[in-house]
């Protein structure tokens, strides 16, 4: 039986799916990879979303939603909760003025999102923090090696 995967909704056999089970619903997935990644673009989009509603200071305006979910369709909500977290202050800042409208405040806000995502790149992947961490403790260990080396040396020569 072929049922649609959540994330990329590509048809897939039920038997190799990953199965989430859900408010009594099962969801479907090609495999976990896909599935973790549709949980932390769904987490994102929350943090977008509660991000941008502190910068526009609680706007009804359901334009906001409609920007963001614009915005998301070429930068994705990772992105963009990575921007946004990252230059809170800055964006703060660039908005602090007088607007006509809450209307007003939102086009330029997206403005503001639109102009900066397409240079912006991540920060690395938290996951990949442990591995450069690795890294230094290998390089400052090799180098307390190297130091007994030549210590052992220089006591050789004596
Ligand atoms: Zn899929």
């Amino acid at each position: 039986m072929l049922v649609g995967c959540k994330a990329c909704k590509k048809k897939i056999d039920r038997s190799v799916a990953f199965k989430v089970r859900k408010n009594n619903v099962n969801n479907y997935y090609c495999n976990e990879q896909e599935y973790n990644r549709k949980q932390l673009e769904l987490e994102s989009r929350k943090k977008v979303i509660d991000l941008s509603l502190e910068l526009c200071g609680n706007t009804t305006n359901t334009n906001l939603m409609k920007e963001l979910n614009d915005i998301s369709k070429t930068h994705g909500y990772v992105k963009m909760a990575k921007y946004i977290e990252e230059h809170m202050i800055e964006i703060d800042k660039a908005m602090s003025m007088e607007y006509v409208s809450d209307f007003a405040m939102i086009r330029y806000y997206a403005a503001i999102l639109k102009n900066s995502l397409g240079d912006y790149v991540p920060s690395e992947e938290q996951e990949d923090t442990p591995i450069s961490v690795d890294i230094i403790e290998d390089v400052k260990y090799k180098s307390n090696d190297k130091k007994s080396f030549f210590d052992m040396f220089a006591e050789y020569e004596e």
